[in-house]
């Protein structure tokens, strides 16, 4: 029987039902392997229009990264505007950006609709910056305006610090159409939608074996088969070999979180407000009160070395207390690690492999609203009724490097790094 890792969600989750495995021979429209975000979504549209599904999960339901991550759900995707609008065009880009302002509608409307109340979404998010720039922050506030009718405010430093006491910190960009919320509880609310529309959910059934060519698809596992017309393969950052090409066109990226122990007084000397924070950096830290304020939920660093460090919660809490040093001492109760998938391009890989195979994976560290999209988008394009699906074919299964692409995005990740480090120490020394 599969569990799952502990973390603050698996914590907090309560009952949840366990499924069974696949046992013996089932039959479908459509098949479904790995239940994270993207495999329950596309699961959800496509049983709400009438498609019988089967969604097959090697562990639980949100087990892998849908239901360990920092739970901020906010519109873009994993790279910026000027790099998509490269690829795709500008054109393509701005639609590529609405599709994802959709994404994030869809998981409002499935936290209504199914609904989902235990997932407790707290809206408001700031990007803060860790160098000077009103200018910059202006500039995009009425690029969102104009291309897009999305209002954002520009946080002038003196507020932001009233709300986050650190001097490393300067103007911020305030998204109030964001959020923050429980993700493992969403990927539960979804399963629950998915059922209640008639489709099926089996976990601990990892799929061993897939015949894709022909008409009718096959997936094996331990102890069972699914036969299906159509077969979606979301399994994410944890996409093992089952499918060699899929595998190759992505590298799984860890990234950590810790949750503190509960002490609302001395963590309200650093964070005094209900939103997502997070900082502009490319893999900076992003954090958030949770239970009412009463502890700290803490993400950040990215590395392609896969198994958790040993120092993990160190780690993080020292990323931790350089941003607010008033909270050291403050004890780490849980860390944990979990795998995101990186295309080269940085964009999500969402499209189709051959006739009745398509695939939704890659979405990076910015999942949240590009899993509802694609599983959307997807849906659609199974059932034949848009061609949306085809935006994201300028960003195509390329070949992620092998090991030169593991180097390559370290290194990568270090310059990064050291350009926003020689940034913040400009404005350090102005
Ligand atoms: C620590 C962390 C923090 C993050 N923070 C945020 C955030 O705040 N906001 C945001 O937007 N994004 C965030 N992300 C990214 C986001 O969580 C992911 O992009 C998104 O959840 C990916 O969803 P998925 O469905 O593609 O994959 P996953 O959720 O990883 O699901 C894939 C599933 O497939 C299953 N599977 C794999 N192989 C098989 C097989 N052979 N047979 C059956 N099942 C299989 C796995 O067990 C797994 O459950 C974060 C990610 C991490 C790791």
């Amino acid at each position: 029987m599969s569990t799952y890792p502990r973390t603050y969600y698996s914590a907090t989750l309560g009952d949840a039902p366990l499924r069974d495995p696949v046992r013996g021979r089932h039959q479908a429209d459509v098949a479904v392997v790995g239940a994270g975000l993207a495999g329950l979504t596309a699961a959800l549209e496509l049983a709400r229009a009438g498609q019988s599904v089967i969604v097959v999960e090697a562990e639980r339901v949100g087990w892998g990264a849908s239901g360990r991550n920092g739970g901020f759900v906010g519109p873009g995707y994993a790279t910026g505007h000027d790099q998509i609008a490269r690829m795709a065009g500008e054109e393509n880009a701005k639609t590529l950006h609405r599709l994802s302002i959709e994404g994030v509608r869809i998981v409002e409307e499935n936290l209504r609709e199914i609904p989902i109340p235990e997932a407790s979404p707290v809206s408001g998010r700031l990007k803060v910056l860790r160098h000077p720039g009103a200018s910059d922050l202006a500039r995009s506030r009425d690029r969102l305006a104009r291309d897009f009718d999305y209002p954002v405010e520009v946080v002038p430093t003196e507020r932001v610090r009233e709300m986050l006491r650190s001097t490393k910190y300067f103007e911020a960009l305030y998204d109030p159409g964001a959020f923050h919320f429980h993700p493992l509880h969403y990927a539960h609310g979804l399963a629950r939608g998915v059922e209640a529309a008639g489709g099926r959910i089996f976990e601990s059934s990892r799929v061993v074996e897939a015949s894709l060519n022909g008409p009718e698809k096959r997936l094996r596992t331990r102890d069972g088969e699914i036969r299906a017309r159509d077969v979606v393969l979301a399994a994410g950052g944890y996409a093992d070999r089952l499918v060699p090409r899929l595998r190759r066109s992505f590298l799984p990226i860890a990234t950590y979180v810790l949750l503190t122990e509960p002490a609302r007084e001395r963590i309200a000397e650093a964070v005094r407000t209900p939103f997502a924070i997070s900082d502009e950096r490319r893999a900076g830290d992003y954090y958030r009160l949770v239970d009412g304020g009463e502890r700290l939920l803490w993400g950040g660093r990215i590395t392609t070395r896969t198994s958790e460090p040993r120092r993990l919660a160190e780690m993080l809490r020292r990323t931790m207390v350089s941003t607010y040093p008033q909270i050291e001492g403050l004890r780490v109760e849980i860390a944990w690690s979990g795998l995101m998938a990186y295309a080269r391009h940085l964009m999500p890989l969402v499209g189709r492999l051959q006739p009745g195979v398509w695939h939704a994976l890659g979405f990076g560290g910015h999942g949240l609203n590009t899993t509802a999209i694609a599983g959307r988008v997807v849906a659609e394009a199974i059932m034949g009724r848009s061609d949306r699906i085809r935006l994201y074919e300028p960003f195509g299964l390329a070949w992620n490097g092998g090991p030169f692409g593991v180097a390559a995005a370290q290194l990568t990740y270090w310059s990064y790094q050291a350009a926003d480090l020689w940034r913040e120490r400009r404005a350090a020394t102005r």
